[in-house]
């Protein structure tokens, strides 16, 4: 089979098939092994295990998670490199391809046609950068049955992403991610392993979905109200930001913080993920005797 990592093999397929990357899609193709192979690595892939791959490019992580796994099921949006991948990949026998938005694909329906009472189910890609966000974000308010996701992205969207609640760069999707995984940095990756080269360096990150949980709030709807609230306005003063959250008015947003303990002048960047969720128990609390609404 031909070493889908080398620049050269890259080239001469896109030769062949008339093929030229899409900047608006993300595609920037992984050229290095020793990258290839951490990534399959860090996702600890067993022979019994189902990997769902978002984004498969050319099929070069799709090859290196097949040699390993069960079965692969990887999602493509770009219609042209469909052709590419069966071509690429017609020696194995334990792939399917979907070509599809990962972002309207029904994942655990996937999972369920597809894993066995023997599967661990991983997630992994190299993902379109331009989504990072919105992907993850769904993955996990769909619930994603998997056990882990690992997935390179732009080095700065990894920080954000696994930035504690409180330090400076964290936002509402580092709150969300550490609602539910636990999350790593696992893996530095710089811009010249790609073709085409993007302007960014990279970073692997490592998401855990079968940990213990940090905080288990009284409801998952108010901790997200409480994250949306905070982080939509994150300039203003908890106590601006969270009127009018859930109908709530000035007053019970005053009565909230207090109840949990915190100032009403900190902003939502300072808040750890334990306070928003004290911050949101509180809510519920107010929302029991009040006639506001969530
Ligand atoms: N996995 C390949 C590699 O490492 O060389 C390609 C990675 S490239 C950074 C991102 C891939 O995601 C591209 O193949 C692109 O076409 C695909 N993609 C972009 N948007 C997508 C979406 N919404 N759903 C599924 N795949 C998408």
């Amino acid at each position: 089979m031909e070493k889908l990592y080398s620049p050269s093999v890259i080239m001469n397929i896109q030769r062949r098939y008339g093929f030229r990357a899409a900047k608006s899609l993300g595609q920037n193709f992984l050229t290095d092994k020793n990258t290839i192979d951490h990534i399959i690595e860090y996702a600890d892939i067993g022979e019994n295990d189902l990997v769902i791959e978002i984004g498969p490019g050319m099929g070069v992580l799709t090859a290196a998670a097949a040699d390993k796994a069960a079965f692969v099921v990887a999602v493509e949006l770009d219609q042209r490199l469909i052709p590419i991948l069966e071509d690429n990949l017609t020696h194995y026998n334990n792939i399917q391809l979907i070509n599809a938005d990962i972002l309207k694909t029904d994942v655990n329906g996937i999972i369920k046609a597809r894993r066995t009472d023997h599967s661990s189910v991983k997630i992994i890609g190299n993902l379109p950068y331009y989504i990072t966000n919105p992907i993850i974000m769904k993955l996990l308010e769909d619930k994603a049955d998997a056990d882990s996701m690992t997935f390179m992205l732009q080095k700065e969207a990894a920080v954000r992403i696994c930035a504690e609640p409180g330090a400076p760069d964290c936002g509402a999707v580092s709150a969300a991610v550490r609602f539910y995984c636990v999350p790593h940095i696992v893996m530095s990756v710089s811009r010249e392993v790609f073709v085409p080269r993007p302007n960014v360096d990279s970073s692997v990150i490592r998401l855990d979905l079968t940990g213990e949980k940090a905080v288990a709030p009284l409801s998952e709807k108010m901790f997200f109200a409480v994250v949306r609230a905070g982080f939509g306005q994150r300039r203003k003063t908890l106590l601006n930001s969270l009127t009018g959250m859930s109908g709530f008015s000035k007053d019970d947003v005053g009565r909230i913080l207090t109840a949990a303990g915190v100032n009403p002048a900190r902003r939502a960047e300072t808040l750890n993920i334990h306070e928003i969720s004290e911050i949101a128990d509180a809510a519920v609390d107010v929302l029991n005797t009040s006639t506001a609404n969530i």
